[in-house]
């Protein structure tokens, strides 16, 4: 199965693509963890961080988008590797138009096609609060004021994208952990 999960900072994307991952035995690729993992290369060994990591940085601190074409370039290597031919779950990608429009793209050339976009919502309220507990060293109250901004102005118009494509499964994620699991598994008929 491949899937996207889309949703604000704090929606739970990483939780509920952690399960999935392992109730559906398919690779989990979290673009923001795989980041910060590259930025915090240099702190470990003085230079060497990544490409990826050098790159990213100042965006991802700041809580701005890493440019798209960083991004593509990223997915487009992560999905021809071997453990990505069994299905996947990408969690926080895509996050722009351009970047679901590439996915497809790259999708269509691998001859795979995407199951389904999966869409955690939940009030701005519980999106600023769930973020502000969690103390990432990027969830500074500007920063997440920011990604939910860019959220809202960049990620959210996804949806209709998904939706034309009858692939958008919407989940109220302002619920428990395991509700909102079951909510998922129930609309991908593996409940
Ligand atoms: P996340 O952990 O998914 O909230 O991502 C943390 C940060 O990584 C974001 O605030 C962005 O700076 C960056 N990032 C992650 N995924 C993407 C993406 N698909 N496009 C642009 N920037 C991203």
């Amino acid at each position: 199965m491949r899937l996207v999960i889309l949703g604000g900072p704090g929606a739970g994307k990483g939780t509920q693509a952690e399960l999935l991952h392992r109730r559906l035995e398919v690779s989990w690729i979290a673009t923001g963890d795989i980041l910060r993992t590259a930025i915090a290369a240099k702190d470990a060994d003085g230079d060497s961080q990544t490409e990826l990591g050098r790159q990213a940085q100042n965006y991802v601190e700041r809580g701005e988008l890493v440019p798209d074409e960083v991004m593509i370039h990223f997915i487009r290597q992560r999905l021809l590797r071997a453990d990505a031919a069994s299905g996947w779950v990408l969690d926080g990608y895509p996050r722009t138009a351009f970047q679901a429009e590439e996915l497809d793209f790259l999708l269509e050339d691998l001859h795979q096609h995407l199951d389904y976009a999966i869409a955690l919502e939940a009030p701005e309220s519980v999106l600023t609060r769930r973020s502000l507990a969690r103390g990432r060293e990027d969830d500074t109250p500007e920063a997440i004021q920011r990604r939910i901004a860019l959220f809202l102005e960049r990620t959210t118009p996804l949806l209709e994208y998904y939706e034309m494509r009858h692939r958008l499964i919407r989940i109220n994620s302002d619920q428990p952990i395991d509700q909102v699991q079951q909510e998922i598994l129930n609309h991908l008929g593996v409940g």
